[in-house]
Order: C-alpha cells, then structure tokens, then sequence
C-alpha cells in the first residue's frame, strides 16, 4: 500500500493534471470514476512511478467555477477561488451588464467579487464614474489601476495575500498585463510545467494556478474570460442582485419575476429609487439573455 498524500491541482491539461506536491510539480492521472478535477482543487494522491502519480480523492470544495460546456452541461474551471476580481476599464468601453453577470455568479457561488479599474493612465469617463459609485455603495470594493505605468499594484497585491483570486473581464482590458505585473516570472513558471508535463504549449491555455511571489495564489485562466450564466436559475440571478434581496421576500407572490407581476416590492424599489434603475434594466437584460430550458 502507497501512502496518500496532500497535493494541490496547478493545471488540469489534455494528457493528465499537473499537482504540485511538497513543492514538486507531478503528472497525475485521475481515478476513472473520479468526478473532473480543476486547478485549486485539494487532492489525495499516491504516487504511482518517478515523477507520477494518481489522484485518488478530491477533497470537498469551497466553491466551483464552471464554464458552458456541450450541451447545457458544464465544466470545471477553478476551485477553491475565495475572490474574483472583475477587471474593466475605459477602453474597451466598460461592459456594465458583463460585470453584473460576474457578479451575480458570485454572489451566487460564495465567492468575494472585488472591482479593478485598469488603465486608469487614461482620461476619465464621466458615465463609468456615475455606475462606480453605485457599486461601492453595493459594498464592492475597487481598485484603480494602470498595469502600464505600475500604479496602484502593491494594493492590490495586498488583497491578493492569503487568497486564491482569479481575473475576469472582457478581452482587452489589461488581464495579462496585470498577471505579468504581478507575477514576473510567469513564463518561466509555465515552461516549468510544460517540461514536467510533456505537455508542450498547450498548457498556456488551461487554467493555472500560480503561487505570487508576494502571497496568494492567481489562477489564469485565458481561455474563459467569460464564464457566462453557466447553472444559474432566474431566482439566483434576482439574488445574485444583491441590493434585491431584502426586497426578495416582500414581493407580494412567492413566484414572482420582478417584471410586471403585481406587488412586486424590487420594482417598487426601483421605482422610489432605493435600487438603481440602471442596476435593475441589467438585470432585465440578463434574464432575457438566460438560456431557457
Ligand atoms: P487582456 O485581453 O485583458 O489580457 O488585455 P491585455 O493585457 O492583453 O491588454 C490589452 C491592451 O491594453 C494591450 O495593448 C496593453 O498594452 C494595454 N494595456 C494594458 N494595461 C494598460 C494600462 O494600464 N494602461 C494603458 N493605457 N494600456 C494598457
Ligand atoms: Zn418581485
């Protein structure tokens, strides 16, 4: 009998999972019934040969962020993420109803949503700012920052201690740029991977976990920027607007859709004010854009 050990899941690839133990990264296969793992899981493996291994348990999960996958199944992509940073910026224009989506997954799938507002080298939008502050007041905390001029970093390396995050946001707002700022040797690290692995330059598209030199650990994850709706019903999208909540359970039916049903306490909300109506069109458009089946 091989004795179990603790390891950790850096980067689920197409040959097998790289699970750093002890410090060292090891090519491990998953017992076949075993449910699909995803890098940040918490693993028990035996080591099967030289530099190989098994992963023979997986260990329960904090939280899980899943992708669409064929048909309305999903995958796994992350586990264990304690906080999702949402990066936007002023160009590409800020997709307000993008950042809602990510942070109704979140509030959904208990784990932290935070703001980074990159590229802030650039001039200010006056509309941005306006939505801004309506999420501070929701209790999401931002962060300002520029990957280009190395301003703001140290904060927001700070948050990053201790935790596991991960980046979301649209294409070309500064997600890789902020990763190198925060991890300089991330090359270097990912071809460290790739030669245990065998796994060539495939491995730049999986999901990886990365150890900060400063604290904390960042999956990357380039290929699924956008984790889209995946398994979130109506009612958590209403819930995953979390200034509804309290109004949640005052609407008049216990079915109700917050749309035109009578007696609905998040519309009358909207209404006085004391949810913003932009907020609230989001979360009209979103529910619109919900697979239905
Ligand atoms: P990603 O698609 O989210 O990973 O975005 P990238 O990191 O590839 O950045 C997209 C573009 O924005 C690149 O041309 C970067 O040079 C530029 N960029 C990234 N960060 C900043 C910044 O702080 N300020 C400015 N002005 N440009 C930036
Ligand atoms: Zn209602």
């Amino acid at each position: 009998m091989t004795e179990l050990q603790s390891g950790l899941v850096i980067s689920h690839l197409g040959k097998g999972v790289a699970v750093e133990v002890d410090g060292n990264i090891i090519l491990c296969q998953t017992r076949r019934k075993l449910e699909t793992v995803a890098a940040g899981d918490q693993v028990k493996m035996t080591i099967v040969a030289k530099g190989q291994g098994r992963i023979e348990e997986v260990l329960p999960r904090n939280s899980l962020l899943e992708r669409p996958s064929k048909g309305s199944k999903t995958r796994p992509v992350a586990a264990n993420i304690d906080q999702i940073f949402v990066v936007f910026a002023n160009e590409p224009y800020c997709d307000f109803l993008l950042i809602d989506q990510y942070l109704a997954i979140c509030e959904n799938r208990n784990i932290n949503a935070l703001l980074i507002y990159n590229k802030s080298d650039l001039a200010i939008i006056e509309n941005i700012e306006q939505e801004l502050v309506c999420y501070q007041n929701l209790g999401y905390p931002l962060f300002r920052v520029s990957a280009k001029n190395n301003l703001g970093i140290d904060e927001l390396q700070q948050e990053l201690s201790n935790k596991i995050s991960i980046f979301s946001g649209q294409s070309g707002v500064g997600k890789s740029s902020l990763t190198n700022a925060l991890i300089p040797d991330k090359e270097l690290k990912t071809n460290t991977v790739s030669a245990i692995t065998k796994h060539g330059r495939h491995t730049t598209t999986a999901a990886t976990l990365y150890h900060l030199p400063k604290g904390g650990d960042l999956i990357d994850s380039p290929g699924v920027a956008i984790f889209g709706l995946a398994g979130l019903s109506e009612n958590q999208l209403a819930h995953g607007y979390r200034e509804f909540q309290p109004f949640i359970e005052h609407c008049k039916f216990n079915n109700c859709r917050h749309l035109q049903d009578k007696g609905c306490a998040v519309r009358e909300a909207v209404e006085k004010g004391t949810i913003s109506l932009s907020r609230y069109q989001r979360f009209l458009k979103l529910r619109e854009k919900m697979p239905t089946d």
